[in-house]
């Protein structure tokens, strides 16, 4: 039987908005269907194995927990990232995990370091808070065709990327990367980020499934179907109420 190896990054700090709903929904998912779960946590001080975990995951922070954890991920986390993304295995941060996985994050005169495993870099600014519900339209390898992603946004920060590199999807109703490009999050490679809270997988069961099966190397139509009724026609009726 294949096991899911997940580990999340400073799940004490990095947990904002429930994201560890998160962690909850790949478990159930991996349980209905007979798939293995395994879910370890990675504090401040802690080394990571790279080659022990098929999905990285860190959800999003308050300003200050950002700036109390970047250092460390720099430290003792950085180098096992890149080379954990680079033999193949999923990362996926969200919100304050999308700008710590970038190259910078800037709070004013304060530049909060981020680990370069995706080319953006993002800026608080003057502005307001983007905030609100949020539509973006992604595609993905595996599926067969466009799907949307439902979620919240709540950020000071204005994430650029770099030229050349992939947003992880169009916005349909929201504010995205910036309020502006009409992008959201990224997607380089195997590494994922979003500004979408919800939490995200319990909103977005397909994606979950999309996020479950990749990172145990299947196509996502090989995992045997859950009854998502319920959270389809909660899509739907979101997409109506949206005018999407
Ligand atoms: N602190 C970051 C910002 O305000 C991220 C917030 C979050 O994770 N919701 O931009």
């Amino acid at each position: 039987m294949s096991t899911l190896r997940v580990c999340a990054l400073y799940p004490d700090l990095m947990n904002i908005y429930a994201d560890r709903g998160n962690m909850v929904m790949l478990q159930r998912r991996c349980e209905w269907r007979g798939i293995g779960f395994e879910l370890s946590g990675a504090g401040r001080g802690d080394e990571l194995d790279p080659g022990a975990h098929d999905l990285f995951y860190m959800g999003g922070g308050q300003d200050r927990d950002q700036q109390l954890v970047a250092h460390d991920l720099l430290d003792t986390k950085r180098d096992a990232l890149h080379a954990a993304a680079a033999r193949g295995a999923l990362v996926l941060g969200i919100c304050g995990g999308i700008q710590l996985l970038g190259d910078s994050y800037e709070l004013g005169a304060e530049r909060v370091p981020g680990i370069g495993l995706v080319d953006l870099h993002t800026v608080r600014g003057d502005g307001p808070r983007l905030i609100g519900n949020v539509a973006i339209e992604v595609s993905l390898s595996g599926l067969d065709g466009p799907r949307v992603l439902a979620g919240f946004e709540n950020h000071g920060g204005r994430t650029t990327l770099g030229p050349g590199t992939a947003p992880l999807g169009r916005v349909l109703r929201g504010h995205g990367n910036d309020g502006r490009s009409g992008v959201e999050g990224v997607h380089q490679g195997t590494v994922l980020g979003t500004y979408l809270h919800g939490p995200l997988l319990p909103k977005n069961a397909w994606f979950a499934d999309w996020l479950l099966a990749t990172a145990l190397g299947l196509a996502p139509a090989e995992l045997a179907p859950l009854d998502d009724r319920l959270e389809d026609a909660a899509h739907e009726s979101a997409r109506k109420a949206a005018g999407l």
